[in-house]
């Protein structure tokens, strides 16, 4: 979406200074750049935008795993150290029953 929106922007843009040519005369020239560079430029923040916000929805995506393997932990019934959830014993005490945090 966001490169797609860069690319219409690109056409906007050399469409205008295009049709600016094709009537012929400065005013004629101007009043379609005045119309294009500001489309073209709405385009590209867009575009700009929409990029950002992917990338902080990626990160935000990423801390919510790097969270979730986090809090996924054991805490041990004897001596209450917390440790990963994928180990069967505790590494402190050596206990194996434990409850879930
Ligand atoms: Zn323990």
């Amino acid at each position: 979406m966001e490169r797609a929106l860069f690319i219409l922007g690109i056409i906007i843009l050399i469409c205008s200074i295009i049709f600016g040519f094709v009537t012929g005369n400065l005013w004629g020239f101007i009043s379609y750049i005045a119309v294009g560079i500001p489309s073209s430029v709405i385009c590209f923040a867009l575009s700009e935008i929409l990029g950002n916000q992917n990338n902080i929805k990626n990160q935000l995506y990423k801390m919510q795993n790097d969270y979730n393997k986090l809090i996924a932990k054991k805490i041990c019934l004897n001596c209450n150290e917390s440790y990963d959830s994928d180990m069967s014993y505790c590494p402190y005490c050596g206990r194996t029953e434990t409850k879930v945090d």
